[in-house]
């Protein structure tokens, strides 16, 4: 049976009708009212739904870079050679075997990853995440990776704190890649104080022996995309990835939406 042209199109209409309705178009940073997604744009359902952001805050989004460290995934200029580390990572030994961030974490940017550990910027998160996606797909894909798993939160944090940016965006990647999303691959078995409030040296100490890979899933021989919101000094993620790579892991990458400033 052949559908009318004019039926489908007005079928078009009432689901973005139904879509603005059930989700208002804000700015998922401002909240801002965004004009509603032409069919003309998108037709399916699950475009309409994804965050956007207004123009004024899109604005506040660093330039995008095609040059990144291939070791620890910074931002930096063209013509830079990246294969051997960077600046922000000469000194570094890493257990994981790449990584990517989307920009750098300073100014603008930061302010928008410190609103996605806020219950009102898991949709900024997500749109990040896809913004990671967008502008690293090849890489992403180049690593073959089996499965997606995140840097755990301490349970007791992770009562009081309703979202979680790594769960968030290994979601969003997973289902990108189209490979599984592996809930509870690693539980961090006890509290440290928060890496933030340490120096850099400290931070490597303070995360020895804090994560353990559960037995909920089959790392061995497998490639593993490690995700965290921020990586600074790549303790955390490395210590995971070390985690990892005992429990069977081949290999692990890491992408994060933010590269902290390397000290
Ligand atoms: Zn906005
Ligand atoms: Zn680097």
């Amino acid at each position: 049976m052949v559908v009318p042209e004019s039926l489908l199109r007005k079928c078009q209409d009432f689901s973005s009708a139904l879509a603005d309705y059930l989700f208002p178009p804000n700015c998922c940073y401002c909240r801002k009212s965004l004009s509603p997604v032409s069919h003309e744009e998108t037709s399916i359902w699950s475009e309409i739904t994804t965050p956007r952001l207004c123009t004024d805050c899109a604005a506040k989004l660093p330039p995008m870079t095609d040059n990144h460290c291939l070791k620890c995934g910074a931002p930096q200029g063209p013509h830079i050679p990246s294969r051997h580390g960077c600046v922000h990572c000469k000194r570094s030994h890493f257990a994981f075997a790449g990584a990517i961030s989307l920009h750098l974490y300073e100014d603008k940017f930061r302010k928008m990853c410190r609103f996605c550990k806020q219950d009102s910027g898991q949709n900024l998160t997500w749109y990040l995440a896809r913004q990671l996606w967008q502008a690293e797909k090849n890489r992403l894909k180049s690593w073959q990776c089996d499965a997606v798993v995140h840097v755990p939160m301490y349970w007791t944090r992770r009562l009081v704190r309703h979202v979680h940016p790594a769960e968030t965006i290994a979601r969003c990647l997973a289902s990108c890649l189209g490979v599984p999303f592996w809930h509870r691959a690693l539980n961090q078995v006890r509290q440290v104080p928060h890496q933030a409030s340490l120096s850099p040296s400290v931070r490597r100490k303070n995360v020895l022996g804090i994560y353990r890979a559960t037995r909920l899933h089959d790392f061995k021989d497998r490639n593993i995309l490690l995700i965290d919101d921020i990586l600074t000094t790549g303790s955390t993620a490395s210590e995971c990835a070390k985690v990892l790579k005992r429990a069977g892991a081949k290999q692990v990458h890491v992408a994060v939406l933010a590269r902290g400033a390397g000290r």
